[in-house]
């Protein structure tokens, strides 16, 4: 056999070699698929509201959201807090002076989406990990997008369970509710979910139910070409100091402790077998660390 022929051989038998090691998930990423973190500006919240047991220490946490760009639709995760509070912070009434949120032009979510050429009709899907101010604040802006909610997390927002309603803001969602009379609850495309559902039917882009924060939380597996395995937690996750220690945060912000154990559970099970990473909405120390767009993950 001639010299060349072997090399290819060999070579062709170290490919298949290769192929059989790459992680399923990343072999099933479609290529050019990429992830960019955006930032919706910030809140400042005592410590120990977002992790039980911390000093009541006030700190500012970002409010962070997340753009997959897919060769079949872009996907948003998570809005961020409504624009509206830039002019008129009356709009949040109490919360305004509460929370304290940053509110320069620059943290509107056309703008932080037009550092990566996109409007707000650009987006198939829009995902909400929940309902609460700082996560479902624009879901207003997407009416061309279909929204993709936990059905339990579309009831608690417009009919809270006990105890739970006093993070959401009626105002940031009630335009997605068709007029009393009309044939049809929804006046915009939406998917309304008891459960997972794997958006590009090639497990790229996966949500996943969690009740735990709140009645119908999501959380967002994201598995990309180079990166691998991303999880969006959204409220899920407070910290990543809370998945290693095992801390919940505050009693009002865990309607299901144990699901939100679960959750931490999740995380590490995914680490172990695909090497995921996990995103949170609000971990000022990850934040400072994650690439932000127009930069991205691929
Ligand atoms: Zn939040």
């Amino acid at each position: 056999m001639k010299r060349t022929a072997l090399r290819v051989m060999v070579g062709a038998g170290l490919a298949l070699l290769l192929a059989g090691v790459i992680p399923l998930a990343h072999a099933q990423a479609p290529a050019g698929m990429k992830l960019y973190a955006f930032s919706s500006g910030g809140l400042t919240v005592p410590k120990n509201f977002l992790q039980a047991g911390a000093p009541a220490t006030a700190i500012q946490v970002p409010v962070g959201f997340y753009v997959v760009r897919h060769r079949k639709g872009n996907v948003l995760f998570d809005t961020g807090n409504n624009d509206r509070i830039i002019t008129d912070p009356s709009y949040w009434g109490a919360f305004i002076q509460g929370l304290n949120p940053v509110r320069t032009p620059d943290v509107a979510i056309d703008v932080q989406l037009g550092k990566i050429g996109l409007k707000p009709d650009d987006f198939k899907y829009v995902v909400i990990g929940h309902m609460h101010l700082d996560h479902g604040g624009n879901v207003g802006k997407f009416t061309k997008s279909t929204i993709v909610l936990q059905k339990d997390e579309i009831k608690n927002a417009f009919w809270g369970e006990p105890g739970t309603p006093q993070n959401y803001i009626p105002g940031d969602f009630m335009m997605l509710r068709n007029d009393p009379g009309q044939l049809m609850p929804n006046k915009y495309p939406m998917i309304q979910l008891n459960g997972d559902l794997d958006l590009f039917a090639d497990n790229s882009v996966v949500v996943k139910r969690w009740v735990g924060h709140t009645p119908g939380s999501q959380m967002m597996i994201v598995r990309l070409p180079k990166t691998g395995t991303v999880i969006l937690t959204s409220d899920s996750v407070y910290f990543a100091e809370n998945v290693t220690k095992n801390l919940l945060p505050d009693v009002s912000l865990a309607y299901d402790p144990g699901g939100i154990f679960a959750a931490y559970q999740y995380i590490r099970e995914m680490q172990a077998r695909e090497g995921a990473k996990f995103f949170t909405a609000h971990d000022p120390d990850a934040w400072k660390a994650m690439k932000k767009a127009p930069d991205f993950l691929e």
